[in-house]
């Protein structure tokens, strides 16, 4: 078996499961074993009945005390048992597993594992494995791996289909050099990869997951390196100078900019005005005004006589964009154009044609900017904004559409900057560090779902004042395994809950990208008062009269993604509100919501999350969307990215360029990363 060949090599994947398997982004062996697990389950002995906690997962040892009973509900059948030890007695519960009146008898022992809850004030599990004695013995301290899954697969397939791999695949050589494996105490990579799937104790599985990041973040700084020796200081073919219309526009804001958006402003035209190609990052937090400082070099770049891209993550935050620098068309005569995988083919062809042909001065799309058919003329200017979400290639290939455009890249993720030289380590680093001083600074409540009827009537008050409200459910509909809020059920039972006639509207990601874009345009135009979302909204959207950011089921996300999606409110000159609905009782849900609570600063967030976590924390919930790499976390792991950085700064050309020739996969690899979070 080798690395490159298709997943159907192994036995059991089929046809239909090869398409699940498509869905989790695995299409190779390698692919496959690099599926890795997001934690481990690790049993242990069996606790007495009467000590047993709400919330917990836990093992018991004990006996049925009649034969179970199965009842139909709907089109569910529901198994029950009593079952009881030498301290207590209790429910378990089984969904559509009718066959268990057969195969769970009266009297006999066995273990139950699972979550223990509280339905009708009484203690219960619902769907606990079942295991004889003996096999659940065996199983006793062996670290289970817990896959990523999707619908359609279960985790025992996936476990089944790696451990084939494991044992058939044909390693490839080691690619980091001897010297480097030895100064950082590297496990081979081969075993790394074994030991992160089947760990036999949970301190090899460390070492092994250690070597696997350091595997990351060396083959990320390996790229970011080639990246640097290729355009390292390039003369400009785009020189520009100061125009008399940026002073103009920035006088019709109707605020003035903040010291930090005037400095990085001075830093940008000295950029633009200088001997050498620009590339440079704007890190600042939501809300910071970054997007006034890409408008301004569009426009100055534009009133320069070159063509421009601005490139974003989401066809909703093009959108938004775009309508946003529509006054510059009416104002300056610019002329701009909108580039988004949604539209049709025919209206493709009219885009393309006219950026060939620079009837378009500013082009703002998705990725549909790279594609290549697109063909600019003069494109002196480059942007991307929400940085994170996008792959080093993706940046690179908008670079490759000019001779060397400027390049202005801009990002809310708030990393130190010690790492972020790292991870950006060839592009040079301006930071917006200041938040509009009239801004209000956002009102936050962390409070249990007890808490929604006093919600609500808050929501009715802010509707009745003007203002919008966004409510945020992990789900986008309901589902068997996932005991979370969603947003289609959620919109109908909002809908009976808040005052007649607001209108409540929902968003989600399975939508078809029209209707997405209909209904932000309906709630960016006042029409829709509330808007019950995912995370789609998590990114960039800017309605600065929304002033209500309600989240649900707060506990599932990431501190970074709560201060992401709260940084959509606050926006304008109105107080705002974040209301965390945490939908758990353990306490160190309410402890990380807190962190949040009392802060809106995201460096701060980052840092206590991390203290929170503490480090080698595999289990912790992470820091989404920032720059994803499979197992590292940039924060958790900082001490390896520097590591890996100062391994890859000493290698020698030569070395550089056998590690790419001896696998020549990696670089379309690691420069891909992060290409499929559109
Ligand atoms: P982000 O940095 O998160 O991308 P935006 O650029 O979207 O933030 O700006 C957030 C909001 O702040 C926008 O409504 C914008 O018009 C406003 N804004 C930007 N700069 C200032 C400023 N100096 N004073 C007041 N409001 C500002
Ligand atoms: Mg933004």
């Amino acid at each position: 078996m080798e690395a490159n060949d298709k997943i159907k090599v192994i036995k059991g994947i089929g046809e239909k499961t090869e398409k699940v398997f498509h869905k989790l982004g695995i299409e190779t062996v390698q692919d496959l074993i690099e599926h890795y697990p997001r934690g481990y389950e690790e049993f242990e002995g069996p606790a007495m009945i009467a000590t047993i906690q709400e919330g917990t997962t836990i093992a018991i040892e004990a006996s049925l005390m009649s034969t179970p009973k199965v009842k139909k509900v709907k089109n569910l059948q529901i198994v029950n048992a009593q079952v009881k030890d030498s301290t207590s007695s209790m429910f378990l519960t089984w969904f559509n597993m009718p066959f268990l009146q057969k195969t769970l008898r009266y009297g006999y022992h066995y273990i139950f594992r699972g979550k223990v809850i509280r339905k009708n004030g009484i203690l219960l599990m619902e769907q606990p494995g079942i295991y004889q004695r003996e096999d659940y013995y065996r199983l006793l301290k062996v670290l289970q791996p817990i896959y990523p899954l999707t619908e359609g697969i279960t985790n025992t397939a996936v476990s089944k289909a790696i451990k084939q791999a494991l044992t058939e695949l044909e390693f490839a050589k080691d690619y980091i050099p001897k010297p480097v494996a030895k100064e950082y105490l590297l496990m081979d990579r081969t075993k790394a990869i074994k030991e992160v799937h089947f760990p036999r104790e949970r301190e090899s599985m460390m070492k092994a997951r250690q070597r696997l990041v350091f595997d990351e973040f060396f083959l990320y700084s390996l790229a970011l390196r080639k990246l640097k020796d290729k355009k390292t200081v390039l003369r400009s073919e785009y020189t520009m100078e100061e125009r008399p219309e940026c002073d103009q526009y920035m006088k019709s804001f109707p605020y003035s900019l903040t010291k930090a958006q005037l400095r990085v402003w001075e830093e940008i035209k000295k950029d633009l005005c200088g001997d050498y190609v620009m590339n440079r990052l704007i890190q600042g937090d939501v809300g910071s005004g970054k997007t006034v400082l890409a408008i301004l070099s569009l426009l100055m770049a534009v009133k320069n006589g070159y063509q421009t891209s601005f490139m974003v993550p989401t066809e909703v935050l093009a959108k938004q964009h775009y309508k946003s620098l529509s006054s510059l068309s009416t104002e300056f005569g610019i002329s701009i154009c909108l580039l988004v995988g949604s539209m049709t083919a025919k209206e493709k062809r009219e885009a393309y044609d006219r950026i060939k042909t620079h009837r378009a001065d500013i082009i703002i799309g998705t990725h549909a900017l790279i594609q290549e058919k697109v063909e600019y003329d003069r494109l002196g200017l480059v942007i991307t904004d929400e940085q994170h979400r996008f792959g080093v290639k993706q940046r690179e290939a908008l670079m490759n559409k000019g001779g060397n455009p400027h390049v202005l890249v801009m990002s809310a993720t708030p990393i130190p900057r010690t790492l972020a030289i790292i991870l950006y380590g060839d592009l040079d680093i301006s930071i917006v560090d200041e938040l509009p001083a009239e801004r209000l600074p956002i009102k936050n409540c962390v409070v249990d779902t007890n808490y929604r009827p006093k919600a609500y009537r808050f929501i009715d008050k802010q509707v009745a004042e003007g203002r919008q409200t966004y409510v945020i459910c992990p789900m986008v509909e309901e589902s068997e395994e996932v005991e979370a809020e969603n947003v289609i059920e959620y919109t109908e039972r909002l809908k009976e809950a808040l005052a007649s006639g607001i209108t409540v509207e929902f968003l989600h990601g399975k939508m078809k990208p029209k209707d997405k874009n209909d209904v932000m345009e309906r709630f960016a135009n006042g029409e829709i008062k509330v808007l019950v979302s995912t995370t789609v909204v998590e990114v960039g959207v800017n309605v600065p009269n929304a002033t209500v950011m309600m989240v649900e089921n707060s506990e599932r996300f990431g501190l970074a993604q709560l201060h992401q999606l709260r940084g959509r409110v606050g926006r304008g000159e109105h107080q705002s509100y974040c209301i965390l609905v945490c939908g758990s009782s353990s306490k160190d849900a309410w402890e990380r919501l807190e962190i949040l609570n009392k802060s809106n600063d995201g460096f701060f967030i980052a840092g206590e999350d991390l203290k929170l976590r503490g480090p080698g924390d595999i289990f912790g919930i992470r820091q989404s969307g920032d720059m994803d790499f499979k197992l590292g976390d940039i924060f958790n792991d900082a001490s390896l990215l520097k590591a890996a950085a100062v391994a890859v700064k000493s290698l020698k050309d030569k070395e550089v360029d056998s590690i790419f020739e001896a696998n020549p996969y990696l670089e379309e690899k690691i420069l891909y990363r992060n290409s499929n979070t559109l």
